[in-house]
């Protein structure tokens, strides 16, 4: 009925640790019964004699008080064994799911996250995981072993006086009924508590990361009445739909309970008939106080599978979002990179339109055009961070969308303008472009890039801690380190996006040799933003809105009198402007 290995993502050992525990409670279950029907039985011992006038087996009596015992000490043990088997397995598999998620995240393509908010996302991982192991612990085993135990006492009482045993669970169709008939009513107010639950930490995060915009511009007020009002829509919510749920079940428990009086009603009138003897009666109205037992913890425990079943929908569809796959062991003979007739949508609208390019191996390409033309865009297709969605692109003439993203990224090092540094020391910064550098290979690669004059002014040199995302160094500083990095991992291809703040001219000169240092013999593709500075590239690529409007070396550009000398002169004038002449 339920493929419990796919809904919740178990794998084939969780899955199996599962059967475990689902088999222990019911072997619980049943060691409770051994106990029961010990004292049923002593009843019967004891009240025989009486009906009957036959002797008193004290014998008799002294075995049952021994299988009694037996019974009590196969529980306990069953039970100890019950707990490690659902609980601590629960506990183990949580983290296996929690871990493949994150390598499931850790290898979805961008375009994913273009789609979702990070810290949703995470924090969302935290709760999906959590309500996992609520159901695998708390939920499931017990509401599968309830089954088990039910259909099994079932049997066992038909076989024992099936007349009887119908009127016990004649209610049961009708009770279970109302349990599956209302689960969309259900589900529907659940899913207004869960997405009611998800608004409220939407609001808590939003709140948290804008605590410094809300304190400088005395926000506090607003700010508090969107948490305080998902707040109250959340609690709103949960209390309707615990009335619900609570409702159906209380009507759902009722109906099943009526057994008890039916079987009195069943009884009572088979026995006035002669149909059934007194003992018999005494012991099924004995046992319908006992068996709903299970019965009615199958029928609370279903309402909350089935709201369990919605709040881990979120982590299935996640982890049914299609990975980018490729060969991982692919050696690329060059590093050429020919973008033939791509096209590219974020959403639905094309921003790369039909573009064809080829990039030279050993040589700098440069990508202009105003803001927003698809620079960034090209260079984020060509590292894979998207797949295009017609066209292909080729390097070493193989196209990319066959080799695995993290392979491919082995032949390339970005240097960005948002570099991300680390809250670490500025030498394990530089380390990240190659893990095993030793720290000779970390100093030159410094040294190449600028870096090392500044770095050892730090108080610290290359052990000052910097400040998370690099707080306590300048735009230029940060984006010398980034080069470096670059120089250390020593990739074939290079993308490069330009500052697009102006920069003191001491800084932009030595970004300018640390950038000459690092596209030396390599693929260069840079992202300009001062067509200055890429005059003399090899290649320059002009683009306008998604399209590749001129190419060619900046003189034919110049001369060509198009876009680019366009852009050019427009670039010289404001500059001419702001440094006076
Ligand atoms: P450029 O680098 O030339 O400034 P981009 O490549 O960043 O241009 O952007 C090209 C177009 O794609 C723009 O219209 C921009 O709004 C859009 N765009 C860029 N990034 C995203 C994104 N992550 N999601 C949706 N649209 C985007």
């Amino acid at each position: 009925m339920f493929n419990l290995k796919k809904l919740f993502g178990l794998t084939d050992e969780g899955y199996r640790n599962f059967k475990r525990g689902v088999f222990a409670v019911v072997l619980s279950n049943l060691t409770l019964f051994i106990t029961f029907a010990v004292i049923i039985q002593t009843i019967m011992a004891i009240l025989n004699p009486l009906i009957t006038g036959s002797a008193f087996d004290r014998v008799l009596i002294w075995k049952l008080f021994g299988v009694g015992l037996l019974g009590a000490v196969l529980h306990i043990i069953a039970g100890r064994n019950e707990y490690r088997k659902t609980y601590s397995t629960a506990y183990g598999e949580a983290e296996k799911i929690r871990l493949a998620v994150a390598e499931h995240i850790r290898r979805l393509p961008l375009s994913f996250f273009n789609r979702k908010d990070l810290s949703e996302l995470t924090t969302n991982m935290m709760d999906d995981c959590t309500s996992v192991e609520h159901v695998m612990s708390h939920v499931a085993p017990g509401m599968f072993a309830g089954a088990i135990t039910s259909v099994l006492v079932t049997l066992i009482l038909c076989f024992f006086d099936w007349r009887m045993a119908l009127a016990l669970f004649a209610a049961l169709p009708l009770s279970f009924g109302i349990i599956f008939i209302t689960r969309k009513i259900q589900e529907r107010h659940g899913r207004r508590s869960v997405e009611a639950k998800l608004e409220v930490s939407n609001q808590v995060q939003e709140y948290l990361e804008g605590i410094k915009v809300v304190k400088a511009f005395g926000l506090s007020g607003e700010r508090w009445d969107a948490l305080k009002d998902a707040m109250k829509t959340l609690t709103r919510r949960a209390i309707v739909f615990e009335g619900v749920a609570g409702v159906f079940i209380s009507l759902a428990s009722i109906i099943l309970q009526s057994g008890m009086g039916l079987v009195i009603f069943a009884g009572v009138n088979l026995l006035w008939n002669g149909a059934l003897d007194p003992i018999r009666f005494l012991v099924f109205v004995l046992i319908s106080a006992k068996i709903y037992g299970p019965f009615l913890v199958l029928l609370t425990l279903l309402p909350e599978f089935f709201f369990y079943l919605l709040s881990t929908e979120r982590m299935r569809k996640l982890r049914e979002e299609k990975l980018l796959s490729g060969d991982e062991n692919v050696s690329l003979p060059n590093c050429t990179i020919e973008l033939k007739n791509i096209s590219f949508a974020y959403n639905e609208q094309d921003v790369i339109k039909n573009l064809s390019l080829d990039i030279p191996q050993n040589g700098v390409t440069a990508l202009v055009g105003p803001s927003g033309s698809g620079k960034s865009t090209i260079s984020r297709l060509i590292a894979r961070f998207w797949d295009v969605r017609e066209g292909e692109i080729l390097i070493g003439g193989k196209n990319i969308s066959g080799i695995d993203p993290e392979t491919l990224l082995t032949y390339m090092s970005f240097v960005f303008q948002d570099v991300t540094l680390f809250n670490d020391t500025v030498m394990n910064n530089i380390r990240i472009g190659k893990k095993d550098a030793d720290n000779g290979e970390v100093y030159a690669a410094a040294k190449m890039a600028r870096c090392d004059e500044f770095i050892r002014a730090l108080p610290d040199g290359y052990n000052t801690l910097i400040g998370e995302n690099g707080s306590t160094l300048s735009g230029g500083e940060r984006q010398r380190i980034s080069i470096a990095r670059a120089l250390l991992k020593n990739a074939p291809v290079v993308l490069l996006d330009e500052a697009t703040a102006s920069l003191d001219p001491e800084n932009e000169t030595q970004i300018q040799e640390a950038i000459s240092a690092l596209v030396k013999n390599r693929t260069v593709i840079v992202i300009a933003h001062r067509l200055r500075t890429i005059l003399d590239a090899d290649k320059i690529a002009v683009l306008d809105r998604g399209r590749l409007v001129e190419e060619g070396t900046g003189e034919e550009l110049l001369a060509k009198n198009g876009l680019f000398a366009r852009l050019y002169r427009i670039q010289q004038e404001s500059l001419g402007w702001s440094v006076g002449g």
